[in-house]
């Protein structure tokens, strides 16, 4: 109930323009593991991970993207362009035998940061449905 409450209070402040930790990681003010970055886009580890690959992508830019479900015609380039990062990251672990593509959208999705963003998880075997 508590991860909630602060879930809530997260997503609020994100749409009112706060910074959220992902700001924070593309100015590098934390410190992170970053696998791939362009001007766009940023990769970089979870801190949590999933499994023995957990890589979170994000746009450097927000732009309104707090959540998937506020996505709008101008996304469509930059969410094209993290998809395509995807599979180069992918690809660059060395995930050659697949792996799963996750977007959390708010609080029924599970969404902790309002900043959005692709988990890239592999390196083991997944199972459906997810939980
Ligand atoms: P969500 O639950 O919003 O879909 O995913 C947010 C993800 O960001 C979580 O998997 C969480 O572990 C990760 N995360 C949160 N804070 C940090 C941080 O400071 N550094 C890194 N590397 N990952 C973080």
């Amino acid at each position: 109930a508590a991860l909630k409450a602060a879930a809530a209070k997260s997503k609020e402040a994100a749409e009112a323009g706060a910074p959220t930790v992902f700001d924070k990681i593309i100015a590098k003010q934390i410190p992170s593991t970053v696998v791939f970055e362009d001007d766009k886009v940023l990769a970089f580890r979870d801190i949590s991970p999933q499994a023995p690959v957990h890589i979170i992508i994000i746009p450097k830019e927000r732009d309104g993207l707090t959540q998937l479900s506020k996505a709008e015609e101008r996304h469509t380039e930059i969410l094209g362009h993290l998809m395509v990062t995807a599979a180069v990251v992918a690809k660059q672990e060395g995930l050659v035998d697949g792996f799963r593509l996750v977007v959390n959208d708010g609080p029924q999705g599970s969404q902790s940061v309002y900043h959005l963003h692709l988990h890239l998880i592999g390196g083991r075997q997944m199972n459906w449905p997810p939980g």
